[in-house]
């Protein structure tokens, strides 16, 4: 298995992740002609996806998809809070209520198969319906995706105990934020229970799933005024010192990442 981010952050997020042939492409916030050429960039065509899923309805995380999803007849898999906010919510987007019939799986759904890779969904604590975030099996290998949650549960430590590689969330430095240009009921949302975690949330989770398989910890969703890759890798690296940690970045991505 391997996964390359192709962008993350408030302005864009898509990973793309890889199993025997199956391609699942998780999320896509950018312009159907831009993750087309994040994908090239990474030698990907769209044609080649096996389907997009999708984590919630956030503009940054679904604003790209339906129109990717009818250019290349793909199909979209999200749960049903997500679709409906989607085709007829507060978060209607356009084309969403074109696209074929999706396939639907609740959040609390044990897992899905698409080719190679089996999803498991992690219920979310973050402002949406129906938000999750999964752990990917295929290969004998884990991969457990966290971005866009406001609250470390204990549901969300079970899953992510035994993956072989992490994306985590670290959103914000709590001092920057505190500090920075956001209003108040804004700082108030993202450093709230339903918000994103900080680079602290991140690093106390990281300490309870670390075990002696995980290998990497990719960060992603760092927030371009409230955090720099430096602080949030120095969170990191402060509970964890035998490890690859590595940041995604909003233009460049990751790269392929072997899990
Ligand atoms: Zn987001
Ligand atoms: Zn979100």
């Amino acid at each position: 298995m391997r996964f390359a981010v192709l962008g993350s952050g408030s302005r864009g997020n898509a990973t793309l992740i890889e199993c025997d042939g199956t391609r699942v492409l998780l999320d896509c916030g950018f312009p159907l002609r831009e993750v087309e050429r994040r994908l090239a960039e990474i030698d990907a065509h769209p044609r080649d996806l096996s389907a997009i899923v999708v984590t919630h309805e956030h503009g940054d995380h679904v604003s790209g998809v339906a129109r990717l999803a009818q250019r290349h007849g793909l199909t979209v898999w999200a749960s049903p809070g997500t679709w409906n906010a989607l085709c007829r919510g507060s978060a209607r987007h356009a084309y969403w209520p074109e696209l074929p019939r999706p396939r639907l799986f609740p959040s609390h759904a044990p897992g899905l198969c698409i080719g190679a890779l089996t999803l498991r969904p992690i219920p979310v604590p973050h402002d949406a319906r129906e938000p999750c975030q999964f752990v990917f099996e295929g290969d004998g290998r884990r991969l457990g995706v966290l971005t866009d949650a406001g609250t470390v549960t204990p549901r969300m430590c079970d899953a992510l105990r035994e993956c072989d590689a992490l994306m985590l969330e670290t959103n914000h430095d709590p001092d920057m934020l505190r500090r920075g240009p956001y209003p108040p009921s804004v700082q108030r949302r993202v450093g709230g229970a339903f918000g994103h975690l900080s680079n602290t949330q991140a690093a106390e989770l990281l300490d309870r799933v670390h075990h002696a398989g995980l290998r990497q910890v990719l960060l992603s969703h760092l927030s371009r005024q409230n955090n720099r890759p430096e602080l949030a890798l120095a969170a990191v690296r402060s509970v964890v010192s035998d490890l690859d940690v590595a940041v995604a970045d909003q233009e460049r991505g990751s790269g392929w990442r072997p899990v």
